[in-house]
């Protein structure tokens, strides 16, 4: 579905218009138009700054990726930087956040179209001190600011929370958020930790090859995107959706050169189908739970049978089929599980009960999860879409899909392909150290903001 607002304010004569009339004008997003390559940031200008326990990792993480490390004071007062990356881990008491001032200050105007920062710091809990767990609960606040000032211009800001063992996770989490890969995914706090094990040696392009996964709602807007993206990665992808879907699916499977499966996830046998067709591959490694419905009204109106197919699909299916794959050693060891949220579980959602109960249950069901499957190397967690333009919003009223579209940082709706890039950036060997999280990929929205 397009966007007109996007398509009308990249016309310079109607951009000028649309400023005149006060209407927003959205940027049209840079987005990754392959799979991950060596060198993700070749020829990046980024602004590194402090100095903590996570700076040397950092940097060679940055160096090795291709990004070129520039200096501001060095630089053209016309030189534009393509990003900032701020290691925050050594602020221990208040005064040490002047540094975060010092090296923001200076350089706000002078950031690119589409520029990426992130912050680094160490996990609150971990603090030695209260006033230092303070300090790093308040740079998460600081980097939401930010992402909503930086937003009008494409630009992004995330914050990545790091264990102070899991500084050799950086590698993967660093190219994705400073890469057009992770357009979408603004003022966002993750959490990386060393609880499960790291692969060796970890794959930087064709992150997928000789891997075997399952998406189910496979033949949907954002499910087919899905598919695409972890092929082209290098993945043997089995697309899974309902009979009635049997036609797309199989166009979609030999396009990419993967399997069909046409079941309902809620039938009674779904999961044991699922588990011997992956058995004859030599079991899954990537299983993203992706088909979900709304079945929306408010509770007062809502019939019975509108409360139950939600929650059979949304979350029961869900949870019988991990349950069988893992019960018939079916789920591979530095396996993934990636679930579908929605900002909608997050913040709830009038006429939503149904769907927003599933929704939170989702992200209650990764962190629950995640420290059990951690012991195989395998992580799980949630992504929490905000308005995607799909069929499933393009069903929504005018005034509301409006609302819903200008309502983020970016003041635009994301695409489908947003998704599928942070369900894949999770889905790789290097994402290891993100395990239990819940990541949004919303464009900063209000909502549950
Ligand atoms: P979509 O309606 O385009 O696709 C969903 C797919 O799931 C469909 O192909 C459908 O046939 C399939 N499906 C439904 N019931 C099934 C069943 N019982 N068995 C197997 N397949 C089944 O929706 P989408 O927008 O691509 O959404 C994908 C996921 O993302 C959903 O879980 C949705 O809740 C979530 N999500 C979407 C948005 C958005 O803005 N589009 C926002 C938040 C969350």
């Amino acid at each position: 579905m397009n966007d007109y607002l996007v398509q009308l304010s990249n016309n310079t004569v109607a951009r000028r218009g649309l400023k005149m009339i006060g209407a927003p004008t959205p940027l049209a997003l840079a987005r990754a138009s392959g799979p991950y390559q060596e060198k993700p940031l070749q020829g990046k200008r980024l602004l590194f700054a402090g100095n903590g326990f996570l700076a040397a990792a950092a940097k060679t993480a940055l160096t090795q990726a291709g990004a070129v490390i520039g200096d501001p004071a060095q630089a053209g007062e016309e030189d534009r930087f393509d990003g900032i990356v701020f290691d925050a881990s050594g602020v221990q008491q208040p005064s040490d956040l002047r540094a975060l001032y010092e090296a923001f200050h200076p350089i706000m105007l002078r950031l690119a179209e589409n520029s990426r920062v992130v912050v680094l710091t160490g996990l609150p809990e971990a603090a030695k001190t209260s006033g230092e767990a303070a300090c790093r609960r308040g740079i998460e606040g600081f980097t939401r600011s930010v992402a909503k000032e930086i937003g009008k211009r494409g630009s992004t800001a995330n914050l990545l929370y790091v264990a102070q063992d899991a500084e050799d996770r950086l590698v993967m989490p660093l190219r994705f958020f400073l890469s057009e890969h992770s357009t979408y995914v603004d003022g966002q706090a993750v959490r990386v930790t060393a609880a499960a094990k790291a692969p060796s040696p970890l794959p930087l392009s064709h992150t997928l090859a000789d891997k075997t996964a399952i998406v189910t709602g496979a033949a949907g807007g954002i499910g087919a995107a899905t598919v695409r993206r972890l092929a082209a990665e290098g993945a043997h992808v089995i697309c899974v959706d309902i009979p009635p879907t049997q036609e797309t699916l199989d166009a979609i499977a030999k396009d990419i050169g993967g399997s069909a499966l046409a079941l309902d996830v809620t039938a009674d046998e779904a999961p044991a189908q699922l588990s011997r067709f992956v058995a004859e591959r030599g079991g899954v490694d990537i299983v993203v739970h992706n088909a979900g419905v709304t079945r929306d009204r408010t509770l007062a109106y809502m019939k019975a049978d509108l409360w139950e197919q939600t929650i059979a699909i949304n979350l029961e299916a869900i949870l019988r089929i991990d349950a069988q794959l893992q019960q018939d050693n079916n789920l591979n060891a530095q396996g993934r599980i990636v679930c579908l949220s929605s900002i909608a579980g997050i913040a709830g959602n009038a006429g939503q009960t149904n769907y927003g109960l599933t929704k939170a249950a989702l992200i209650g069901y990764v962190e629950a999860e995640a420290p059990r499957l951690a012991a195989r190397g395998i992580t799980i967690n949630a992504v929490a879409p905000g308005f995607i333009e799909t069929s499933m919003t393009a069903r929504m009223p005018f005034v509301m899909r409006e609302g819903a579209r200008r309502l983020t940082s970016l003041s635009q709706g994301g695409q489908p392909e947003d998704v599928a890039e942070l369900i894949c950036f999770l889905a790789t060997p290097g994402a290891s150290g993100i395990n239990g999280n819940t990541v949004r990929v919303c464009g900063q929205s209000l909502v549950g903001a």
